[in-house]
């Protein structure tokens, strides 16, 4: 059986030092922002060289807490990718505004530029790019998009904790970077965990109040806030994850390259824009097909996924307002995309037997 993710794997490894750490989690009894959280916050902001990094309780509540705090709210348009996770435009939608979705290039996947200027409008005020499976967007040519229409960039960096373009992490392009702990991410906890990375003291300032019930001093609540904070438990988890983080970058990028010189010629591989560096959250193929390659693997018990299979402006929940708009380049893809095992502890051989069982379908 070779599993998408293998946690397993990697909590043997760290066991010890897990097990040390959560003990001194029970044994000091503080749960909520607590030495673990202040500790966490620190280490990644100096590993993602950001000035303020605020923990939250998941990657979605780290997208709303920075739209509220950069004041996006009903009447405005936030231009995003339709190739996403629905927590990109559910955020979007929590502050009230509109989402507009805009397709992407065909071979990184990432937001078209040259699409997102199309869709700019006078009520548009940010831009989501998501660096999609890893892959930094195209944050130059987005950036100064939004500089040239006064924009604000908030960045969906949950699958590329570690990217970065020309030594600058994803996050630190916009004002406000968003970050996911979900388990399988490339950096995860043990449940759910998020946070927020800004150079910007008032943003940091509003998202501390804001994840913490609105309140500055307890029991003193200047705005309508949230329960959005990471826990004890999962920020002794993650400080002792984060220690290895490189590590698993680079194991992602070898079992990549590795798929990718045994894969060329016969499913189209993921492409490197050379924009950035690519952190291979996900590899993702495409192959017309996509239903055989999935059902000899599955025979073989090898695990995929699709990522995805609709784009969200083709979602039931956003559908009338695009019935009659086509993304498609996204509806291509979804139709063509098939995700693969991928996680720092594949090992060569697996990856052979995995795609000799792709090529025995094809
Ligand atoms: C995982 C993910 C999120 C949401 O993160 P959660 O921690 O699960 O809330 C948002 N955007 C993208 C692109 C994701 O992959």
């Amino acid at each position: 059986m070779i599993p998408m993710v293998d946690l397993k794997q990697q909590y043997q490894i760290l066991k010890a030092e897990m097990e040390q750490q959560l003990q001194q989690v029970f044994d000091a009894t503080q749960f909520i922002l607590g030495p673990n959280v202040s500790a966490f916050e620190k280490e990644a902001a100096a590993y993602l060289k950001v000035k303020h990094a605020l923990s939250c309780a998941s990657g979605t509540d780290a997208l709303h807490l920075a739209l509220r705090a950069a004041g996006i709210k009903a009447g405005d348009e936030v231009i995003t990718s339709t190739f996403t996770f629905i927590a990109t435009a559910e955020a979007i939608c929590y502050v009230g505004a509109t989402p507009v979705f805009v397709d992407i290039d065909p071979r990184s996947f990432n937001l078209d530029p040259e699409l997102v200027a199309q869709a700019i409008t006078p009520r548009t005020r940010a831009i989501i790019p998501v660096h999609l499976f890893g892959q930094p967007a195209n944050m130059p040519a987005l950036v100064g998009l939004a500089k040239k229409h006064n924009l604000i960039i908030v960045e969906d960096c949950a699958q590329s904790f570690g990217a970065d373009i020309n030594t600058t992490m994803t996050g630190n392009f916009g004002v406000a970077g968003c970050h996911s702990f979900f388990p399988s991410k490339n950096l995860g906890c043990y449940g759910d965990g998020g946070m927020v990375t800004t150079q910007d003291d008032a943003m940091a300032e509003a998202m501390r109040v804001l994840r913490n019930h609105g309140s500055q001093q307890r029991y003193h609540h200047d705005v309508i806030g949230y329960n959005s904070r990471l826990d004890e438990i999962q920020a002794a988890i993650l400080r002792v994850k984060l220690r290895h983080i490189e590590t698993y970058n680079r194991e992602r990028r070898r079992v990549a390259q590795r798929y990718s010189a045994l894969l060329a010629g016969s499913v189209i591989t993921p492409h490197e824009d050379g924009i950035g560096t690519h952190v291979y959250h996900q590899y993702t193929i495409l192959t017309p097909k996509r239903e055989a390659v999935m059902q000899k693997l599955s025979a073989n018990k090898i695990a995929t996924a699709i990522y995805y299979p609709i784009p969200l402006h083709r979602q039931k929940v956003f559908f009338a307002d695009y019935a009659d708009i086509s993304l498609p380049v996204s509806e291509k893809v979804a139709s063509e995309c098939l995700s693969l095992p991928i996680y720092p502890e594949l090992t060569d051989a697996q990856i052979a037997t995995i795609v000799a069982t792709i090529k025995s379908a094809l």
